[in-house]
């Protein structure tokens, strides 16, 4: 959701603006001009966009009640976008419980609502059918909107955050907590479009909006629902459910003659090799040293020169989930990753082709053994399915 201009910072936190928001800043304009045509074209239009630009300031403040409560519970905020329909504060990791994710999510509206009953309050003090006055009332009312509105119990929306926290305290379960709300946005976001469209055919333009809105809600809720998703099954599945054997294991007392002509003359289909000698895994071969192994030494030196020992490997165990995996390749910045039997034996090999085709089982996604061999020939996720981001996010 970064794609915008990045305006400045606040607490340390990146603030943009969506490229949306310069339609929305004229569309503005012109709607609440419309309503002061009596004050002349000039006020009229002047008024219309100071409306537009507290419109703004509004929500930002409303994305700063999400983002500061957030950063007092020690959550990091990512960004903080505005774009077409109001703001979202990127939060960077998942809540650790369901009260804190509560908290949250009711700082924004509630700081919307103060903000209406302070301008409420303000309009009534000063002197009405004022241009002041009437512009505070207006600003008043967008921030009883924005309260109201975010209310709606589903996500995206802040309502739809309070309901993940709900039924994640009853249920115990976060992501039966998104799963639902990401269901009740869904089914809100399709009830809009659909009112939408009938307030069009009638002539009512507004109805254009509310579809529009609608789109834009069952959009992010099958975002939510996919993230939901993956998540879920990088805490369930055991990396030993995925992992291959797809490595041999040689004799570490093979001196580099002899394992270069046996396993690398033939065209062999290993690319990793585990050293062993009576019976006991010593470690990986670095078969990449050889090459830099002066030829003379070749028939005298054995694979024990080249094994990076287990202990030195970075490893997981069987039972480890993928999540963990996942994580420990992107803070090592590995390719592959040993998984070790409970004996301390090699079990097995995974990576991140590895990984994609255990969870596209899983959730019966439909991704090719062409695409899997290209990832782990690359060592890339496929576009759409960052797991390195998504693992960061979740606990
Ligand atoms: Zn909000």
């Amino acid at each position: 959701m970064q794609a915008g201009w990045r305006i400045g910072y606040l607490f340390g936190v990146p603030l943009f603006l969506d490229y949306s928001w310069l339609i929305i800043l004229l569309l503005a304009t012109y709607i609440n001009s419309q309503d002061y045509q009596e004050w002349g074209l000039f006020l009229a239009w002047g008024a219309g966009f100071v409306i537009a630009i507290l419109l703004f300031g509004a929500v930002f403040l409303h994305e700063l009640g999400h983002s500061l409560v957030a950063i007092s519970k020690g959550i990091k905020v990512k960004s903080i976008t505005l774009f077409l329909f109001g703001g979202v504060a990127a939060i960077e990791q998942e809540f650790r419980t369901p009260v804190e994710a509560l908290q949250v999510a009711i700082a924004g509206p509630l700081v919307s609502l103060v903000l209406f009953f302070l301008l409420g309050l303000t309009s009534l003090l000063l002197p009405t059918s004022s241009l002041v006055s009437e512009l505070t009332n207006r600003v008043a009312e967008i921030n009883l909107v924005l309260a109201v509105f975010n209310m709606i119990p589903g996500l995206p929306l802040d309502g739809g955050q309070v309901l993940k926290a709900v039924v994640w305290k009853i249920t115990g379960s976060r992501f039966a907590g998104v799963r639902w709300a990401a269901k009740t946005g869904q089914g809100l976001g399709l009830l809009g479009i659909t009112f939408g469209l009938i307030l069009v055919l009638a002539r009512n333009m507004s109805g254009f909006w509310i579809a529009l809105i609608g789109c834009f809600a069952v959009r992010n809720a099958r975002i939510y629902h996919r993230i939901n998703d993956l998540q879920e099954v990088l805490i369930r599945i055991k990396v030993v459910e995925i992992m291959t054997q797809d490595f041999r294991v040689v004799d570490a007392n093979l001196t580099l003659s002899q394992f270069v002509d046996k396993y690398f003359s033939k065209s062999s289909k290993f690319s990793t090799y585990f050293a062993a000698s009576e019976g006991r895994y010593l470690g990986s071969v670095s078969v990449n040293a050889i090459r830099f192994i002066e030829r003379s030494y070749w028939d005298t030196q054995t694979l024990r020169m080249i094994i990076c020992p287990l202990n030195q490997m970075i490893t997981v165990l069987e039972k480890a989930s993928l999540l963990e995996v996942i994580k420990s390749m992107e803070s090592d910045q590995q390719k592959q990753i040993t998984v070790l039997s409970p004996a301390g034996t090699v079990a097995g090999i995974v990576d991140k082709g590895d990984i994609v085709r255990g969870i596209a089982r899983y959730l019966k996604l439909n991704i090719s053994e062409a695409e899997i061999k290209r990832i782990k020939t690359e060592g890339s996720y496929p576009p759409g399915m960052n797991l390195g981001a998504i693992a960061k996010a979740t606990y």
